[in-house]
Order: C-alpha cells, then structure tokens, then sequence
C-alpha cells in the first residue's frame, strides 16, 4: 500500500498514524527530537532536523504524500520536500496560519470579522496601536505562539512596556480584547475533489492558556451554527486546501469573530474519535490520500478532557468509569502544562434512532 509521511511526532501525528494503518497505510514519521509519541505507532521514523535537507530528501522519496501535525514548518524544508511529494494541506495554508497578521489579513479579506488587530515591531508601533485599539487588549507573537505562550495582556497602558519586554524582540501583533461568551471551534474537511465537510461545533474551555474542555454540541443557536460552518467552508474553498483544519471563534452578543485557524488536526476536535463514525484522523488521512471524505455525522453527545501534567494520575480512576474513552499519548514524564492523554465522555446516544 501507499506510505504517508508525517511532520512531526507528537499526540496528533500518533493518532493520524494510528488512523491511516487502519485505513491500511504506512507512515513514516520525521522528527527532530528522539522517541517521540508517534514514533511507537509508525512504521518508519527519521530522527532529524528541517535543516538536514539530505534526511528530508530520503523522507520525501519514501513515501507518497506528505502532511504534517504541525504549522510551523521552515519555509526552506517545505521547499525542498515540495519539489519531490505534494504536501497536503498546501503552502499557502501553511503561509497564512504560521503568521498572525497574514492569518488576519487573510479572514478580513474574506469578509469575516476578526478581534482589530495592529502590527508591532517597536515601542511607538505599541503606543500607536493602543490608541487606535485601546485596553484591554493582547499582544502576541505573530509566529510560533501555541497554548498560549508568546502573549501578554495589556489591562491598561501602564503595562505597555513589560507586553513589550516579553515578545523578546520578535515581531507581534496587538489584538483588541474580544468580549466574548463563549469559545467554539469548527473541525472541518476538504477533499481532493472539493467536497466539503464540518464536524458539529464544539465549546472550548481554556485553563491557563491550555485548552482544557471540549463540549459538544456548543451552545450556539441555529443560525450561530450554520454561519459557523459556513465560514469554515469559505476558509476551505478559498485556499483550495485538502486535509482537516481547525477553526477557532468566539462567540459575541453581536456575532462570530474568528481567533485563528490551525491547518491540521485539532485538540477541539479530539472528541470526534468517540462521537462519530469517521474521526477528524482518519478523515485527515482520506483527504490527504485522495480518498472520499467520511461520515462525519454526530451519534453522541461527548465532553473530552484533557488531561495535562499531574491530571494523568487519575487515570485508574477515569479507566473505571462508564461510558469513557482513554486516549493516553505514551509520554514517560508527566511535566506540568504537558498534554499526557484526553478522555473523552460519552454522554448520550444523540443520533440513536432507538431513544428520543
Ligand atoms: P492554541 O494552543 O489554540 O494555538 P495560541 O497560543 O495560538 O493557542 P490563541 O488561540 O490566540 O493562542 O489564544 C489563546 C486563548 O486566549 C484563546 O482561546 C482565548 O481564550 C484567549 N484570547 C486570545 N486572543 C484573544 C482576544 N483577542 N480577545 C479575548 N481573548 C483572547
Ligand atoms: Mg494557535
Ligand atoms: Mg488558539
């Protein structure tokens, strides 16, 4: 059969790995760090770094696409992977999700809404961009930034400098602070062929920065619903992407406003695994090998948990309980803020023609 490769070795390429050997795939991981999560379940690793060009030139003429589980792949590597397999989602989805401001030029130009946003590269760009904003806003780094790091929080023009201090000289972006009720998410796929398909959106809860909850369904009303959706299917069309994107928002009194998007499989996007009969990994997987997209209809209402640093050690406890799926990514050491496993809580038969 045909061989996957994959960007990165975390939790989400275990799982798309795990997805695609169902499927009937091989995968083959490329990894700078040693023994990393996905490295248990693929069928081929290379340890190295996006600076070996040679090692991704092997990895590339291995396998037959390529998709990563994460956005923040140097342009140069992209370049000479490019040149020997299609990458899928493509570059201009990588381009505009590794770049806040790109990402926030991009979803306006669309027509949808997002937090005002403001470049800052010194001082008096910060100064300028709080009186055009105001306090309270956020200023965060426009690349890398993941779980929340890479921001601070201006409450009032006092802390301007210290905002400053912490983005260490690299280039940020000043957000007006969103009022927001809640936080949803859109997982959405997109075929080969164009066809188009979004999970239910699910609510977000954050702690510490961290994504800690994902509840579905959010509590969004039925045209909340539908225009979520509908912008995710913009976002797809208009980059012409192939894979499962995760589509961040907030939801305000007067509407939708994007967060950001991340071009791969998502955290919000866990409880589908246990929610419905095709998951965002293996939809993944059909996208990218040019496959049918699947069935991503709800049968469940489902609560996932994250279970980060210390909280793996209720594991026996959560193993015990009814109605819950363990998903444990195989990391030894359990540091504070590390993602260790999910659980995900299956909480009613919501498309079971036998209840209601
Ligand atoms: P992720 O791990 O999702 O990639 P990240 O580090 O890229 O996170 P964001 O999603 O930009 O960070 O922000 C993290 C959280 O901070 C958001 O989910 C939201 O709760 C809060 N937040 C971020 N930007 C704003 C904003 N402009 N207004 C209000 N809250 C915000
Ligand atoms: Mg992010
Ligand atoms: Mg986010």
């Amino acid at each position: 059969g045909a061989t996957i490769g994959i960007l990165g070795g975390g939790q989400l390429g275990r799982m798309l790995a795990v997805a695609a050997s169902r499927l009937g795939f091989r995968t083959h991981i490329f990894e700078p760090s040693a023994n990393p999560p996905a490295a248990d379940v693929a069928h081929a690793v290379t340890t190295a770094g996006y600076d070996d060009h040679a090692a991704l030139r092997a990895f590339a003429a291995a396998v037959d696409v390529i998709t990563y589980e994460f956005e923040n792949i140097p342009t140069a590597a992209l370049d000479v992977l490019e040149a020997e397999r299609p990458i899928r989602p493509n570059r201009r989805a990588l381009a505009t999700s590794q770049d806040r401001i790109a990402e926030k030029d991009f979803l306006s130009g669309l027509g949808l809404r997002v937090a005002p946003y403001h470049a800052v590269n010194d001082a008096a760009d910060l100064a300028e961009g709080l009186a055009r904003i105001g306090a309270p806003a956020i200023l965060k780094t426009t690349r890398l930034g993941y779980d929340g790091k890479g921001q601070a929080r201006i409450m009032a023009d006092a802390d301007a400098d210290s905002a400053l201090a912490a983005m260490r000289g690299a280039p940020a972006v000043l957000e007006g602070f969103v009022s927001f009720s809640h936080e949803v998410s859109v997982i959405a796929a997109r075929g080969l062929d164009g066809s188009v398909s979004a999970y239910d959106p699910g609510e977000n809860v954050h702690r510490d920065g961290i994504l800690h909850t994902t509840t579905i369904p959010a509590r969004l009303t039925p045209g909340q619903r539908s225009d979520a959706v509908l912008m995710a299917a913009k976002i797809l069309n208009t980059l012409d992407y192939v894979g499962v994107m995760g589509v961040e928002l907030f939801v305000t009194a007067d509407g939708l406003i994007v967060n950001e998007i991340a071009p791969r499989v998502h955290n919000s996007g866990h409880w589908t695994q246990n929610g419905c009969a095709v998951d965002q990994f293996e939809q993944h997987i059909r996208a990218v090998a040019g496959w049918p997209l699947g069935d991503g209809g709800r049968h469940s209402d489902v609560v996932m948990e994250n279970l980060i640093g210390d909280d793996v050690l209720r594991v026996p406890d959560i193993a015990a309980e009814r109605n819950a799926a363990l998903h444990l990514y195989g990391k030894a050491e359990a540091r504070p803020g590390r993602k260790m496993g999910h659980v995900n809580r299956v909480t009613r038969g919501a498309g079971d023609p036998r209840r209601s």
